[in-house]
């Protein structure tokens, strides 16, 4: 086979237009070990392909020991996700209400769910690291699925709201997640995106393709997943520093079935964004250099707030106790 024919092999086909049609686009990923990551030149998805680790294994008990060196979350860990869980409060607030059954995927060592069960809702987590959900279930009480989504069997019209904060990228078959999710949401439910954005330049090159992230999104394809799995997307937002996309998806009545997933020149201009995105050009730019400091600051902060504490818990009930009287609670 030469070499042209190597570079086109695609042994997963496209997850939204189904194409095999790709190019590839890097051999290498942020572990700086082989990673080949392909986009699909009809819609502009982007997949690793071969898959480098199964995810019904990894996320068991791998992810968390690679990715931070630990079976259970330290205390900065917690007070980090802590102020991270109030951002994310903050920016779907206005669209809950009380009485609200919202279930939360990916609810790692559940600092959000807390955060949601202390204003009054009625929360279910699912998480597939056996770690952290027995912490979360130990230290809050929490109602926490050990499992992932496709292999979990739940009613449907369960829920009124779900949230997937940066899960998306890890699932191994994300249209299929998605429409799980849509299967268990109430007619008009809500659904809350976050992932990385594949367009951004605030991180070297080099750190773009994770081995852990099995896909990468851009604005487009994570709509068109989105509304291919039966929503319809109300808000997009692409974060200050360009990093992360974030959606709002409500459950629609899908009267007409779509059958072309493509997006038009969209692979065309994500392939121009990356090409341009070169080393040179990421290290002239001010990115790499307030990240280190944002980064030498949060570890001095971090050391400061956790002093003292010797549970998650007291942690979190002091840092949001504190936050919690500006939210309105109707
Ligand atoms: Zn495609």
């Amino acid at each position: 086979m030469n070499n042209q024919s190597i570079q086109k092999l695609c042994s997963i086909p496209c997850n939204l237009c189904e194409s095999r049609n790709i190019e590839e686009l890097s051999l290498i990923g942020r572990e700086r070990k082989y990673l080949r990551t392909v986009i699909c030149k009809e819609c502009g998805l982007i997949w690793s392909d071969p898959r480098p680790m199964d995810p019904r294994k990894y996320y068991k008990d791998k992810y968390r020991m690679e990715y931070k060196g630990v079976i259970e979350p330290k205390l900065k860990h917690i007070y980090r996700a802590g102020i991270v869980a109030l951002d994310r409060f903050k920016k779907i607030e206005s669209f809950l209400y009380k009485g609200a059954k919202i279930l939360d995927i990916g609810s790692g060592g559940g600092e959000f769910m807390y955060l949601l069960t202390k204003l009054g809702y009625e929360t279910t987590g699912i998480e597939p690291n056996i770690g952290y959900a027995k912490y979360s279930r130990r230290e809050y009480g929490l109602n926490i699925i050990t499992g992932l989504v496709e292999d979990i069997d739940m009613s449907a019209s369960e829920y009124d709201v779900v949230t997937m904060w940066h899960v998306l990228e890890h699932t191994d078959n994300p249209f299929l997640v998605l429409s799980h999710i849509n299967r268990w949401l109430k007619n008009e439910g809500t659904l809350f995106i976050e992932v990385p954005n594949v367009e951004a330049i605030c991180q070297a090159p080099i750190n773009r393709f994770h081995f852990a992230h099995l896909y990468s999104f851009n604005l487009k394809t994570v709509e068109k997943i989105g509304i291919k799995a039966g929503f319809y997307p109300i808000v997009q937002e692409i974060s200050a520093d360009g990093g992360n996309l974030f959606i709002i998806f409500q459950k629609t009545k899908v009267d007409k079935v779509q059958d072309n997933w493509k997006i038009k020149g969209n692979a065309q201009n994500i392939i121009k964004i990356l090409k341009k995105h070169t080393n040179i050009h990421h290290y002239i730019s001010p990115y790499p250099y307030s990240r280190f400091l944002k980064k030498i600051k949060r570890i001095i902060n971090e050391r400061k707030a956790i002093r003292g504490f010797s549970r998650g818990k007291e942690i979190l009930d002091y840092y949001y106790n504190k936050e919690i009287l500006h939210f309105k609670l109707d």
